[in-house]
């Protein structure tokens, strides 16, 4: 007997990317309710991320059509049987998916978790199946396709938050914010008195700056080609900004730390921009690459590159620690959102990659 066979449907709508470069079309689906171990979550609001973007300039068409999304957030609204820790009503943001059960999900590390690609961008849950077959659509990215109404989420994604703040401000730490922060504060450990350069400063690398300031670094130097986003930048943490469209970055950088800097945060992904890194670095230095790249720690004088995914986060214990700070004043992230309606998706997009706006946040529901 099939155990799914009595499976409840639920009637939502989500944001369907059918071609290559979209647009994004918001489609009504049939979404399987939440097995044991899942929660369905009504999507409040959901930030879209760099990865969102890209992955919709790659997509291939001969794929099934898809939902993206992965910084939701939203309100409990059932859950299966053998979840424990969120009940009907709960708040919760939403981030990457693990499998919890490989050595490193175990070990506390489930930003290294051994079946992370399958789990975040499979389109499937981890034994193969998904919730939107019927409407010939594959969800689950990140464990979440939040470009839609309802969500099916699981323990290891979604973190319980107060009911206080707003669901709206909150959805965006799920990835990007959480991985710059995360980048400064777990994988790089700044400490007090340090040098660091932040390249690019879209919303991963403004995260990075406000870490940067609140671990106590002392240079803090902020390097992009958008006038606004370095003005940002300064208001935010950093002691320098270069505009790299005019000035030389290497000699900027020699002038103002007299010497290198102890690390450079990389979130551009050019090769160009990787090069020249390293090539600022101080020996002993690290080079922190946010978008996909191995690192290698075979560069002269003990300087080395970092491959990092997720800012080592675990999200239950660092997505409330953000929190915390934000309320303290010392993480002020909403000064990056801007708000748009679900409907008004494509044209989010169309403005975050003109560099307009820094970090969109759709909203989805109301709260
Ligand atoms: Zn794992
Ligand atoms: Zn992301």
């Amino acid at each position: 007997m099939n155990p799914h066979s009595d499976v409840q449907l639920y009637k939502i709508q989500a944001a369907v990317l059918r071609e290559k470069g979209g647009p994004l079309r918001i489609e009504s689906l049939e979404m399987e309710g939440p097995r044991n171990d899942e929660v369905l979550v009504r999507v409040v609001a959901s930030g879209i991320c760099h990865t969102d973007i890209a992955f919709c300039d790659d997509w291939d068409e001969s794929d099934n059509a898809v939902v993206l999304g992965h910084e939701g957030a939203g309100v409990v609204e059932q859950v299966g049987k053998s979840v424990k820790n969120v009940k009907r009503g709960d708040h919760v943001v939403l981030s990457y998916q693990s499998c919890g059960h490989c050595h490193q999900c175990r070990s506390g590390h489930p930003a290294h978790c051994k079946y992370l690609r399958e789990a975040n961008f499979g389109f499937q849950r981890l034994d193969g199946s998904n919730a939107l077959k019927r409407s010939g659509v594959r969800g689950h990215f990140f464990g979440q396709s939040s470009f839609a109404t309802h969500s099916l989420a699981t323990e290891r994604n979604l973190v319980k938050v107060s009911k206080d703040l707003p669901l709206k401000v909150l959805a965006p730490l799920g990835c990007g914010l959480q991985t710059g922060a995360g980048t400064v504060m777990n994988s790089l450990k700044v400490s007090k008195g340090a040098s660091i350069a932040v390249f690019g400063t879209g919303a991963v690398g403004l995260a990075a700056v406000m870490a940067a300031r609140l671990v106590g670094a002392d240079t803090i130097i902020g390097v992009d080609i958008k006038p606004k986003r370095l003005k940002l930048a300064l208001k935010l943490g950093a002691t320098h900004v270069i505009d790299n469209r005019g000035q030389d970055i290497t000699a900027r950088i020699a002038d103002i730390t007299g010497s290198g800097v102890d690390y450079v945060v990389e979130t551009t992904g050019s090769a160009k921009m990787h090069q020249l890194a390293i090539a600022v670095l101080n020996p002993h230095g690290v080079v922190a690459l946010l978008t996909g790249e191995r690192g290698t720690d075979s560069l002269p004088e003990g300087r080395k590159t970092l491959g990092i995914i997720q800012g080592d986060a675990v999200p239950q214990h660092f997505i409330p620690k953000l929190i915390d700070l934000y309320q303290a004043g010392q993480f002020p992230f909403d000064r990056l959102l801007k708000f748009y309606d679900f409907s008004d998706i494509n044209q989010a997009i169309a403005d975050s990659k003109r560099g307009d706006t820094i970090k969109p946040v759709l909203q989805i529901s109301e709260a």
